[in-house]
């Protein structure tokens, strides 16, 4: 049996109860109705605040004191599923308007009509129901929504775990051919996961309506170039040759990583679909933004199955034979054209097919439309709108490479970095590469990883965002809020590839943010450039603290720990007996602490 559907009746009349009472005796009988009665607005509020199992409202307007539509403003506060029927006077028209503005559901006029009443209560409750079945969907999707985050998450680590040391290893074990064609096997494979997942990740976030868009200004043209050209290596050895058309003559405002989905995902497809023959992207100015076109000379599709190719986990199901080889037409997940098109109708755009899959024509053209706002002029656009054949080759530069493996650095000079990351392998595997050019200390979560900072205070914090006990988030709260470690550059290691997750990094003063799976010498070369940037840091603070002559002064760092510094010396300027110690203790610091702040 469900649980009866409670009803709060408010009103300041006391013949009201007992004809409600009344007139749904059957149904309280049933079980069907539960009431609960009070005769104020205050007394309402309070009894919606102890009693949850409140779904439904009868209150009346006009009442002393606290009156009927101040109760309603303030219900939303108090449980935004209730719903509310408004009692009133006939012709209080004024009053039920500003009450339906409220949120009411429904109203009845006083004297009441229990017919209506009756209608009206069924109807609220049906309303109610369907509220509360919504708002549990919603949480139901949520959950889903943090389950795909969470796995995603898992999977991030190890397969950053398989990518990381295998560029490495090609880049400086590639004596033997096999050996660096198997290396390429398992980098390519370990690639084709991530992209996987993160497809995945942004299915999940679509459906649930969480993927926003993060436009910014750029040469449009060039970036798809960019990964078009990334595709070249895979035709390298084919019969097939990849071209790219720019005619954009302008600066547009797009979501790169959303781009960069669409043109892979129709990219790989016409690799995958197509043997021999070419692959031609273009891009062109419209009236109403711009066109991307991909075109291929493949297999094509049926023409009965090209409505529903944009349907989620939707393949054609055929084999095709050409001269050169055999095609199982379902190598992929039906993911792909899917995710493509609702990113490209959450920007607004469309997306269009035309296939022929006989004859020496067969082929598919992809063709999208997009409103993007124009921001300034290109230069690349301007160099070339003639087409650009990408030439076959491996593109990876082995031969500058180098072939020692490192050796930990123990220069007294080199930068001290506090590694925090709870994954054992992952901790490890980073204080490795990354020891030959830094002092490495390693915490395994944010507690352990604050005490080392107070007590070390290194140049650098590597920190991951999801730790036990605390996470990554609070670890950079902490040391950009206490005046010891503020200086101290913070990257954050997040698996979380969502625009929203490296803002929420970012917002918590974490100074740049690295997404896994990361390349090591892009992890390398983020952490050298905030070291640079803290080095010239210290510089400008330096010159403004011994330079007396304002004139020769840059404007002036807003720094608050050399402003105190500055401060507590010149009080003391004529104390011979003013140490070192005095000056850390007024600063509140231990002397050592206050060396290395210094
Ligand atoms: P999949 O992962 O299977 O490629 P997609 O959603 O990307 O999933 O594509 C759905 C189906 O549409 C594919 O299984 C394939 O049959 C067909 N398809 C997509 N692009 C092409 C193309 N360029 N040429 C031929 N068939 C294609």
């Amino acid at each position: 049996m469900t649980a009866p559907t409670t009803i709060l009746v408010v009103d300041d009349e006391d013949d009201v109860q007992p004809l409600i009472l009344g007139l749904f005796r059957t149904k309280i009988k049933q079980g069907l109705y539960s009431f609960r009665f009070v005769t104020s607005g205050r007394e309402a509020l309070q009894m919606l605040e102890q009693d949850n199992t409140i779904s439904l409202v009868l209150l009346d307007i006009n009442m002393p004191e606290l009156d009927g539509l101040t109760v309603l403003s303030q219900l939303p506060a108090l449980n935004p599923l209730l719903t509310t029927i408004i009692v009133s006077a006939y012709g209080d028209i004024g009053n039920i308007r500003t009450a339906m503005n409220r949120g009411a559901f429904d109203f009845v006029c006083k004297p009441i009509d229990f017919d209506d009443l009756q209608v009206t209560l069924d109807k609220a409750i049906q309303h109610s129901v369907q509220v509360r079945e919504t708002y549990h969907l919603r949480g139901l999707d949520a959950l889903k929504t943090r389950f795909f985050e969470n796995v995603t998450h898992e999977l991030r680590t190890p397969i950053t775990l398989i990518l990381s040391p295998v560029q490495q290893l090609l880049q400086r074990y590639s004596e033997t051919e096999e050996l660096h064609r198997k290396l390429l096997t398992v980098e390519r494979n370990a690639q084709k996961l991530h992209q996987l997942i993160n497809q995945l990740l942004d299915l999940a976030k679509l459906e649930a309506g969480h993927l926003s868009l993060v436009p910014i200004p750029g040469d449009l043209g060039y970036f798809i170039e960019q990964i078009t050209q990334a595709f070249a290596p895979v035709t390298d050895g084919s019969a097939l040759t990849l071209s790219y058309e720019n005619s954009l003559t302008h600066h547009y405002l797009f979501d790169a990583g959303k781009f960069e989905l669409i043109v892979h995902n129709l990219l790989s497809n016409a690799l995958k679909y197509t043997g021999e023959g070419q692959i031609a992207v273009r891009v062109a100015e419209t009236d109403m933004g711009i066109e991307l076109i991909v075109r291929d000379t493949g297999i094509g599709i049926p023409p009965e199955k090209l409505p529903y190719i944009f349907n989620r986990f939707y393949q054609v199901d055929q084999t095709v034979s050409t001269q050169s080889a055999t095609y199982q037409t379902n190598p992929g997940t039906g993911i792909g054209l899917s995710l493509v098109k609702e990113l490209v109708q959450l920007m607004g755009g469309t997306v269009a097919v035309s296939s022929q899959c006989k004859g020496p024509e067969s082929g598919s053209v992809f063709t999208i439309q997009l409103p993007l706002p124009v921001v300034g002029q290109s230069d690349s656009a301007l160099k070339a709108a003639a087409p650009r054949l990408f030439v076959n080759g491996p593109s990876l530069g082995l031969e500058s490479l180098a072939m020692t493996p490192p050796t930990p650095s123990t220069d007294e000079s080199s930068p001290v970095v506090l590694l925090v990351e709870d994954n054992p392998e992952l901790g490890a595997y980073l204080s490795d590469e990354l020891q030959e050019s830094f002092r490495i200390m390693l915490a395994t979560d944010g507690i352990e990883g604050w005490q080392i900072v107070r007590n070390e205070l290194p140049d650098l914090v590597l920190t991951d965002v999801m730790m036990p006990g605390m996470n990554g988030y609070e670890l950079t709260d902490r040391i950009k809020s206490h005046l010891e470690t503020d200086h101290i550059a913070v990257l954050m290691l997040t698996a979380k590839a969502t625009q929203q997750n490296r803002i929420e990094g970012l917002q918590h003063g974490a100074d740049d943010y690295i997404t896994k799976p990361f390349d090591i010498d892009e992890l390398r070369l983020k952490m050298q450039n905030l070291l640079l940037r803290q080095q010239k840091l210290r510089d400008r603070y330096y010159r403004q603290f011994i330079r007396k002559d304002p004139a020769e002064e840059p404007a002036p760092v807003q720094n608050t720990f050399i402003l105190r510094l500055n401060d507590i010396i010149e009080n003391h300027l004529d104390d011979s007996s003013f140490g070192v110690d005095d000056l850390a203790r007024e600063i509140g610091m231990s002397r050592r602490t206050l060396h290395r702040k210094l």
